[in-house]
Order: structure tokens, then C-alpha cells, then sequence
């Protein structure tokens, strides 16, 4: 009897100071209360990688908990272009979601497929299979897959995945794919599947698309699939000057993956990918009946909550908001290298990007900071990053360079 007055007691004092916490929000476990209090406190201070932590979200959940989602299963498996089976989905916002993403990068409205994918790996995962597999339908020739040494891991991992040839091509100093490296590993008598990294993970370089494909073009025989990886600036640069650089029509690539948990702020691991029509006509066709007929996607459930999201970010935020970040986001990297450069810590940053490297700084400034570190020689080794994201403001850097000064 004693041990449960005891253990009820602690229940009780536990459950308030959770409480006094969270301003009266207590899931009734200090533990898990705790544990938020704690993310919460630090989502400013993340700099090391590129998610927005600035996001359009509020009253989301709101919203989805007052009308009774919250008990409610939904399951966006299947086509969102070919929607008739009885699934519970939010297709119809998928399908809007798509259509206002998809002219940003160039896709004309009757002449592309795409979905709200799991983050932009599940995009570059759809590019690399879809492009694998346009070429063999059409070549009757199985391809080999070009990406360069500074790309993504995920396009080495998808590439062994799925059993490809693959040809890593060296990138130069900036993490840049090499034109003439490209030439000299080039295997004319198969049809290639090349992957543009737009956004190499830690310099933020982008691959040349015009050099690369003037490369390609010295072999018009050479049926040509291109896959862009542009997880985080695909975010960005569609809403700036530079939305060329990621426009179907201008560059002729054949499907492109951006994620929507960095740039677009979903709280939650995401993506978008978009291909022509004419791609996801030429793939291996599974008629599955009781789905909705047409399954060329490679995973059967995909998330409800996704596209409601993208849509709820779309009506919060959309074009003239996205504008307005990606702008200031780019000033900002511009004021980070200044100051770096005023006092004198070594720094660099590629063209269009909004990722710095720079001489790594303390322990103890990488850990407060959550800066991601790597290694290269030719910058004097070891390095840090910092992706200049919606919420790394003025005054955010402004600090950071103040505790950078005392460790000169
Ligand atoms: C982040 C990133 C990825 C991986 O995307 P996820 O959404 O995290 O799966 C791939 N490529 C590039 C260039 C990236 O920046």
C-alpha cells in the first residue's frame, strides 16, 4: 500500500512539472515532454543542414485533428493521374499539388506525369528506374548510369540497387562533373542514363548541364536519358533568376526529384518528381485490378498527408512568398561569405548556391551549431558547412561569426 502511495505521488509530480513545461500541453509522460521541449529550443540553432525551419505549417494540425482526420486511415497508393479505386486518398489535392509544380520546372500541363513522392531519394530512385527502363523499352540495349564522384550517395546506392553499369565520373576542386572526364569514360554503344547533380551534398556544386550535354551531343546515335538530382536547390531556384537552370524545356532532361522537407518546409520527409508522359508510357506495365489498374510507381502506399500538406504550404506561402525566401536566402549566403571573408576565415561557396564551406571551427561550435563536417586536402582538410536556409537570418549569422572571431 505504501509503495503505491509513493509511486502515485511521483506520477503526480512528474506529470506537473511536464506541465509547467509545456505550457499545460502534458502528454501525461515527462519524458516525451521533455524530449520537446528540447527540439524545440534548438530547431533555430540547426545550420549544418538544409531543412527550412521556418515553415508555413501552423494550423495544419489544427485543422486535421478539429475535422476528424486524426481517426481517419488514407492511403494515397496508386496513380494520382488514374484514380478509381476505393481507396480513401487525397488524390484530388495530389493532382492539384502536381499541377502547380509541375510548369516550375518546365513541364507543359498535358504532357507530364508525376507524384508527391517520400522524399527526393524516392524521386531519384523513380528517375534512375524510369530511366533505366525507358531506354531498355525503346533500345532493346541495357544502359549505363553517369553520375559524378560529389553527387548525392543516393545515386550510387540506387545504382547498385538496381543492378546498374555504373561510371562514377570525377568532379573537379568545387565538386563540379568534369566535361572532358565525362568524354573519356563515355560508352557510346549503349544508351546512357546520366544524373546531373544540382546540389552536391557538401560543397552545393552544380553540374554544367549545357557543357555535359554538349559532350553527349558528340554522339547522336547515343540514345541519352537524364535524371536530375536536385533535392534541395530544385527548392529554391525555380523562384529565382536562375530558374533556367532547372526548366525541362530549356536543358531537354527527362525527369527531375527535389525534396519537400528541405526548401518547401513539409515537417516531414517528402518529395516531388515529375517525368513526361512519354516516359511513363515506355514502362513495364502491372495491371493490379483491385488498385486502380495502373501500378508503375515502386512502392504501393504512399502518404495521404503529403500532398494536403504541399497544398496547405501552396495557399500559406506559394509563388510570392517562395520567391521572397529563395531571394533572401541567396542575400544572406552573400552576407555569410562577407563576413567570413572580413575576418579572414577561409571560406568558399559555388555559383547559384546557398551552401558554404569553410575551415572547420571548435567542437564545440560544430556541436551547438549542428554543422555538418567533412574532409578534402585541397581546402586544407578538415571543413564544415553551413546550408542557408529560411531561417538562418542576419542576426543568426551575425553570432556565428562573433564566436568564429574569438577562435582566431
Ligand atoms: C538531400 C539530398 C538528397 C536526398 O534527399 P532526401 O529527401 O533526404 O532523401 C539527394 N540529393 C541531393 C542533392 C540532396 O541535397
Amino acid at each position: 500500500m505504501k509503495y503505491r502511495i509513493i509511486a502515485a505521488t511521483a506520477i503526480i509530480a512528474g506529470t506537473l512539472a511536464a506541465c509547467t513545461v509545456n505550457n499545460g500541453k502534458s502528454s501525461g509522460y515527462e519524458e516525451l515532454d521533455r524530449w520537446a521541449e528540447e527540439m524545440v529550443q534548438k530547431h533555430l540553432n540547426q545550420l549544418g543542414y538544409p531543412v527550412n525551419q521556418n515553415s508555413h505549417l501552423e494550423g495544419f494540425y489544427e485543422w486535421y485533428i478539429a475535422n476528424g482526420l486524426d481517426r481517419t486511415v488514407m492511403n494515397n497508393a496508386g496513380n494520382p493521374f488514374d484514380s478509381t479505386s476505393s481507396l480513401l486518398s487525397s488524390h484530388k489535392f495530389e493532382r492539384e499539388v502536381l499541377k502547380f509544380f509541375a510548369p516550375l520546372y518546365g513541364f507543359e500541363k498535358d504532357k507530364f506525369w508525376g507524384m508527391v513522392s517520400s522524399s527526393g531519394t524516392d524521386g531519384n530512385n523513380h528517375g534512375i528506374y524510369f530511366g533505366a527502363n525507358y531506354l531498355y523499352n525503346t533500345t532493346g540495349k541495357k544502359p549505363v548510369m553517369y553520375v559524378s564522384d560529389e553527387a548525392h550517395y543516393s545515386n550510387m546506392r540506387l545504382a547498385d540497387l538496381q543492378n546498374l553499369d555504373l561510371k562514377l565520373i570525377k568532379s573537379d576542386d568545387m565538386g563540379r562533373m568534369i566535361p572532358e572526364e565525362l568524354e573519356k569514360d563515355l560508352d557510346p554503344s549503349r544508351p546512357c542514363l546520366i544524373v546531373y547533380a544540382m546540389g552536391s551534398t557538401f560543397k552545393g556544386a552544380i553540374d554544367d548541364q549545357k557543357a555535359l550535354n554538349a559532350v553527349l551531343a558528340k554522339h547522336p546515335e547515343m540514345p541519352v536519358y537524364r535524371h536530375v538530382d536536385a533535392a534541395l536547390f530544385g527548392g529554391y531556384l525555380p523562384f529565382t533568376e536562375y530558374a533556367g537552370m532547372v526548366d525541362h524545356n530549356e536543358l531537354n532532361f527527362q525527369s527531375i526529384a527535389i525534396s519537400g522537407h528541405k526548401f518547401f518546409g513539409v515537417d516531414d520527409p517528402a518529395g516531388l518528381f515529375f517525368t513526361t508522359k512519354e516516359v511513363f508510357d515506355n514502362q513495364s506495365k502491372y495491371d493490379i485490378p483491385y488498385l486502380n489498374r495502373d501500378m508503375k510507381m515502386i512502392s504501393c502506399s504512399r502518404s495521404a498527408i503529403t500532398p494536403l500538406k504541399f497544398w496547405w504550404l501552396i495557399q500559406k506561402a506559394g509563388y510570392e512568398t517562395w520567391k521572397q525566401e529563395a531571394g533572401q536566402m541567396l542575400e544572406n549566403t552573400a552576407y555569410l561569405k562577407a563576413e567570413m571573408d572580413r575576418i579572414g576565415w577561409p571560406c568558399w561557396v559555388n555559383e547559384y548556391s546557398n551552401t558554404i564551406f569553410f575551415r572547420r571551427p571548435s567542437k564545440d561550435t560544430v556541436k551547438k551549431y549542428y554543422l555538418a563536417c567533412n574532409n578534402d586536402d585541397r581546402f586544407g582538410g578538415e571543413l564544415a558547412h553551413i546550408v542557408v536556409m529560411q531561417h538562418v537570418t542576419k542576426e543568426c549569422i551575425d553570432e556565428l561569426i562573433a564566436v568564429l572571431e574569438k577562435e582566431l
